[in-house]
């Protein structure tokens, strides 16, 4: 399996195709490495005996030991493990482990090829397994480029003043396609092997153009990165991991790229675009009851550790607000368990979660993010904006009045305090505080997305029913399709 320092040196080789800036770089600028210090976890990880059962797990296409951020679930065991694999690894990282997006494109994209093939007779889905199972062996990773520009929101792709508002076919040609337009908000494709593109949104017969899905080497010829790093202030003396990581968003721009047959799995299928882009965005939504517990779990475990600083931690009402984290977190992460053990196999093969469990969870935890850092910031107290910079810490001229009034409970020695308020600084005022803050809105869709996903799976009618037969309206109360269903997993049991 490659490892953590050979995917570094494959970087480094790519066609220097990033902009940041202002300026034109390589894989190697330092604004970079914090999103590669996350992708290295995830690599790292596999090779380490503790992790290997989680981390790792057999192919379901070769046979073969191959790391789980590049496998395709096959039961609940699987979902159940990629959703830990991703808590585990984002509370490494101190945050979101960014792989699961390519991750969560490959799943979709191996139930919509084999669903478009049964329909239209297409190959989309060998051409896809070709590709993964190369994929799986060379251990890549791939960002996933759904989100389009999208112009005029009130306007569909086909309506919009400037064609290329979505990304689009405008070429066919026997041994391939050509590409324009752009995505936006692309996590890791600066650091990525690989770009899977994929539609951002149902599609009309006029729309077709814009049904498009496909995979190419991030360097890919015609394909330039505008990238956004994220990170927080270097530290100089006082390291610790959270300051090692960071993350990377690009507009990935596609002037004029030509696609090679063997990399498009979808060409003009525009009755599929819904199809994929939910298949994506309810995938990745069970990877966030993975990560967004993990978040709680990071912004839960400082402000625990901020209170007993401050000497307040048996306080009454800090211990109620430590148990918010706890509600939040484990009521999504339970939404995760239960969307896997009532997930099922698609024709496929590959096994999907129930999309009702997985919105409800993500949703819960895009409308509890901001309370969670108003919790940390409210037992904080001010100081974590106002701290002053690492250096005066280390200056001869206020180091010594720095060290003395930093210590607020005197059990706590000075170097400790400061390492616990630059933490709780780096965590609820940096630009990496802003950026997750946005992300737990934003991130695998809008909270009206997941409202949209839920209007379309949830039985309204059958609640309405047993208001009906409560008030006498209708005698019969069918319950069978979803009170008896019982879940996949250790169905023997029920
Ligand atoms: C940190 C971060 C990382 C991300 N990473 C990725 C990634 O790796 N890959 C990827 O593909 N995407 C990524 N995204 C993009 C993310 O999926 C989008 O931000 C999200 O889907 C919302 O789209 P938008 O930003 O274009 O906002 P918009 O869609 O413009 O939403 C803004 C507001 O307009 C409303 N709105 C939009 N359209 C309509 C309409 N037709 N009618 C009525 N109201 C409307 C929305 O409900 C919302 O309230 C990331 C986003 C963030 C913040």
């Amino acid at each position: 399996m490659r490892t953590s320092a050979e995917y570094y040196a494959d970087l480094v080789k790519m066609k220097p195709n990033l902009y940041i800036g202002g300026e034109r770089v390589g894989r190697n600028d330092p604004r970079i490495k914090p999103g590669i210090n996350v992708m290295s976890v995830t690599f790292d990880l596999a090779q380490d005996p503790e992790w290997e059962e989680l981390m790792t797990t057999i192919s379901s296409l070769t046979g073969k030991r191959i790391n789980r951020f590049t496998h395709l679930p096959q039961n609940p065991y699987d979902l159940m493990q990629k959703q830990k694999m991703v808590r585990l690894t984002a509370q490494r990282v101190g945050g979101c482990i960014q792989r699961c997006m390519g991750m969560d494109a490959l799943i979709a994209l191996s139930i919509a090829t084999r669903e478009m093939d049964d329909k239209y007779g297409t190959e989309y889905n060998r051409r896809f397994m070709d590709y993964l199972k190369g994929y799986q062996r060379k251990n890549l990773t791939a960002a996933c480029a759904q989100t389009d520009m999208k112009g005029d929101r009130i306007k569909r792709p086909s309506e919009q003043a400037d064609p290329d508002a979505y990304v689009h076919i405008v070429e066919i040609r026997d041994d391939g396609i050509v590409v324009r337009g752009a995505k936006i908000s692309i996590t890791m494709a600066a650091y990525a092997d690989e770009i899977i593109v994929v539609p951002t949104r149902a599609l009309r017969e006029e729309d077709e153009d814009y049904a498009v899905a496909f995979a190419i080497p991030a360097d890919w010829e015609g394909v330039h990165l505008i990238t956004r790093p994220v990170s927080v202030r270097e530290r100089k003396k006082i390291k610790c991991p959270f300051a090692e990581m960071g993350v990377s968003d690009s507009m990935v721009v596609f002037d004029d790229a030509f696609i090679p047959k063997e990399r498009v799995f979808m060409c003009k299928e525009w009755e599929f675009g819904r199809r994929l882009a939910l298949l994506f965005a309810d995938s990745h939504r069970h990877s966030y009851t993975g990560c967004k517990p993990a978040v709680s779990d990071i912004l839960c475990g400082a402000t625990a550790l901020v209170a007993e600083a401050n000497n307040i931690e048996k306080v009454a009402h800090v211990r109620q607000k430590l148990s918010e984290f706890a509600g939040g977190a484990e009521l999504a992460y339970a939404a995760g368990i239960a969307s896997a053990l009532y997930g099922e196999r698609t024709s496929s093969g590959t096994f999907f979660p129930n999309v009702i469990y997985a919105n409800v969870g993500r949703r819960l935890m895009g409308e509890t993010i901001y309370h969670e850092f108003n919790i940390l910031s409210e037992i904080a107290g001010g100081l974590a904006v106002t701290l002053p910079y690492e250096d005066d810490f280390h200056s001869q001229e206020t180091k010594s009045w720095l060290d003395k009034y930093i210590v607020r409970n005197p059990k706590i020695p000075p170097e400790v305090s400061h390492r616990i308020w630059r933490l709780v600084e780096n965590l609820s005022a940096s630009g990496m505080a802003a950026w997750y803050e946005i992300a737990g809105v934003h991130g695998g869709g809008s909270p009206i997305m997941e409202t949209i996903a839920l209007n379309i799976d949830y039985d309204y009618e059958f609640r309405k029913n047993v208001a009906k037969y409560l008030a006498g309206i209708n005698k019969e109360l069918d319950q069978t399709k979803i009170l008896k269903e019982k879940p996949t997993f250790g169905r023997e049991l029920f």
